[in-house]
């Protein structure tokens, strides 16, 4: 995923939005400059999908040692379903997307994709694989057209723009003076959040890869940016297998499969109405979500 003859300050905006989404900078850094905490093994073969199942069999985790953070989360995603993660902030959430990536190893249990354990595959293959929609895209100095465009080298015009349609960028694009020419990021045109993540969309359709990690926005979007957003990754995720880190529920109601965590272990799972009927911990979310959102917007 990175390659080593970036220039550094490239390789700074990339840890940047990596650690928005999924680590702390510190810890790429480490990841880059000390002996890697996870390694290839020596005969580590390329991840080979082909459902695009994710497993997640009795995952036990944690930063310390004496401090456990999932306590044998067992999990099953079927290729191309969708699974949201949701629970209160600090359950472990995030913990999960950074074990799939493997910026870790487990504890105890393992983690599989198609049947394949990640410890035992190439970590290049392994990122390859999965995109990542982060939380809140980091944008390059440079033309919309070259941040959509890193999401895979060579792209084609005419893929990018597939990409910025499927992402519902693309009518916002054409809107500007210089359309996909027009400079953005810390010196060019300022995006709203929105934008952003839908040119962060783009950039993770063009590089198409068969494995989904959406870590949702934290913040609440007005309705319009949301509905927008929410079409976006809905088109994102047709094909694909997908796990949502969901920070908000509004988004979620339409997963296969909901889980949700408490202090890293599943207290729940099922889809949203089975939830809502069994009057637990998703309801009493639910419903607090609900009534925080009339009170922003009254
Ligand atoms: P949020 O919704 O607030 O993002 P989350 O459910 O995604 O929360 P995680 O980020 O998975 O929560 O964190 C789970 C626990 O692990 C928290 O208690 C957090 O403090 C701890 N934690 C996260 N990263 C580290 C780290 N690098 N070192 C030590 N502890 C960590």
């Amino acid at each position: 995923m990175i390659q080593i003859t970036m220039p550094l300050n490239f390789l700074g905006t990339v840890y940047r939005e990596i650690r928005q989404s999924l680590v702390d900078m510190g810890e790429m850094f480490d990841l880059l400059e000390q002996p890697a905490e996870v390694s290839d093994k020596p005969d580590a073969k390329p991840l080979s999908v082909t459902e695009g199942r994710i497993e997640l069999d009795a995952v036990a985790f944690g930063y310390e040692k004496e401090r456990p953070i999932l306590h044998g989360v067992s999990l099953e995603v079927p290729g191309g379903q969708t699974v949201a993660i949701v629970g209160a902030s600090g359950s472990g959430k995030s913990t999960i997307g950074r074990l799939l990536f493997r910026f870790y190893d487990v504890n105890g249990g393992a983690l599989r994709i198609d049947g394949q354990d990640v410890r035992d595959v190439t970590q290049e293959s392994l990122h390859d694989a999965i995109g990542v929609v982060p939380q809140d895209t980091v944008l390059f100095n440079d033309t919309i057209r070259y941040n959509i465009a890193y999401g895979r080298d060579g792209a084609s015009h005419s893929e990018i723009v597939e990409a910025a349609r499927a992402a519902q960028i693309h009518d916002f694009i054409e809107s500007l003076p210089e359309g996909y020419d027009t400079m953005v990021g810390e010196r060019g045109l300022k995006l709203s959040g929105g934008e952003k993540q839908r040119v962060g969309i783009a950039r993770t359709l063009l590089k198409n890869p068969p494995l989904l990690l959406l870590d949702e926005a934290t913040s609440a979007l007005d309705t319009e940016t949301e509905q927008e957003i929410k079409g976006a990754l809905a088109r994102a995720g047709q094909g694909r297998t997908v796990i949502t880190i969901a920070h908000r529920l509004s988004t979620i109601a339409e997963a296969d499969q909901i889980i949700v965590l408490e202090q890293g272990v599943i207290k729940e799972r099922g889809t949203h109405t089975e939830l809502l009927d069994r009057g637990g911990r998703y309801a009493q979310l639910w419903q607090r979500q609900a009534s925080d959102d009339d009170a922003a917007a009254a």
